[in-house]
């Protein structure tokens, strides 16, 4: 059997080991330290003047932080992209709120202006303001951040702005973790740099940092002895996976270059196939980091997404259909959803293809074969 070509695995520079042995010689092994320290002020600098970031466990545990930042709390309703992974829905629930689901929109795969308009009118008709929105950029690609925003801002209502799969990605030139209200990012093992597994909370605001750092580290008032008055969580991250983080940021726009290579690979590969459609940006306002390319089939393809699923699959190369909608999923299946089929379709006829930023000319070549022989 050939070896296994993943969808994406991590891919380490080469400098990562180097801050994580500094961390066993100077025995920094807990959730603190220079490392955590210095991963954040590289990402601070990525972002640039007036950004705070807060390195955490996962970024399911800065959505969590953001929700509670924002007052989420039971009974409240907070809006969220359907087509997204669970991890974004989740600390809804964690939270006791109920999420109410949005359609995407066709150009960008994320939620959908005027379905979030209608989902706002109508929440706020049946006697329940939403708390917040979040919105998530979609396998890199930017979400309509100018039409949501003013949706947002015209209602009064944050965004928690999940760019768990956009670190690298801009929209008319600033880059995606910049604008929500508080933005997230993740750092497992499948994303565009990896930690193994973390996360981090983005703001502007210096404060919230503090309260975010605060209770990430289970809420410890100033006292001499353990006090405390407020609920904490274990959520910082490790000082050994921040060292991989400092190692991984050296290397993200090559990354990223890499991972936009794999896309225009792909392209070229289905240009003679009309039923074919690789996700791609539609204007010039939005770059992906194509953390995943991904493509769309239409009848006319001639072969159909899970055909093409088992075929690679038969030379043990890793696919997978795009985000199944939470409002389809079983756990979510009672809560409101204001939209059409747009999700759903997406779901039903694309397929993430193998992205990662390692992928060799040799395995490309697999892929094309297989590729190739279907089309
Ligand atoms: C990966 C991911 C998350 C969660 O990040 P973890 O670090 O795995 O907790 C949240 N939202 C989206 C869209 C993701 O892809």
């Amino acid at each position: 059997m050939n070896e296994r070509i993943y969808l994406s695995s991590p891919h380490m520079g080469g400098t990562e080991k180097n801050y994580v042995d500094e961390a066993f010689a100077t025995n920094w092994i807990a959730p603190l330290g220079p490392n955590v320290n210095g991963f954040e002020q590289a990402l601070e600098a990525y972002f640039g003047e007036g950004f705070h970031v807060a390195a955490l466990s996962s970024g399911t545990a800065a959505i969590h932080l953001a929700l509670i930042q924002l007052g989420v709390g039971a009974g409240d309703e907070v809006i969220c992209q359907s087509m997204t992974f669970s991890a974004s829905a989740n600390p809804i629930i964690y939270q006791g709120a109920t999420p109410v689901f949005v359609d995407s929109e066709v150009d960008t795969w994320n939620i959908c202006p005027e379905h979030l308009e209608k989902a706002i009118v109508d929440r706020i008709a049946k006697g329940k303001k939403p708390k917040a929105i979040i919105a998530v950029h979609l396998y890199g690609m930017p979400f309509k951040v100018d039409e949501i925003v003013a949706i947002a801002k015209k209602h009064d209502i944050p965004i928690v702005e999940d760019s768990a799969e956009a670190l690298g990605s801009y929209y008319k030139g600033g880059p995606c973790g910049s604008f929500g209200d508080i933005s997230i990012l993740s750092f497992n093992g499948n994303k565009i740099i990896t930690t193994s597994g973390g996360g981090a909370l983005v703001t502007r605001d210096p404060k919230v940092k503090e309260k975010v750092v605060f209770w990430a580290t289970q809420a410890r008032d100033a006292a001499p002895h353990y006090e405390h008055s407020e609920i904490g969580y274990n959520y910082r991250l490790s000082n050994i996976c921040a060292g991989i983080g400092r190692g991984q940021m050296e290397v993200l726009d090559k990354h990223v270059g890499l991972r936009r290579a794999n896309h225009t690979f792909y392209t070229d590969l289905f240009k003679n196939n009309d039923g074919v459609t690789v996700f791609t940006e539609k204007d010039e306002d939005r770059l992906s980091n194509h953390w995943l390319s991904c493509i769309t089939l239409e009848a006319s393809a001639g072969f159909t997404s899970e055909e093409l699923r088992l075929a690679l699959e038969g030379d043990n190369i890793e696919s997978r259909p795009l985000w199944k909608p939470m409002h389809l999923q079983p756990v979510f299946k009672n809560h409101p959803y204001y939209g059409t089929d747009v999700a759903e379709r997406l779901f039903e006829n694309g397929l993430c293809l193998p992205s990662g930023s390692n992928l060799t000319t040799q395995q490309k070549q697999r892929i094309n074969t297989v590729i190739a022989q279907i089309v």
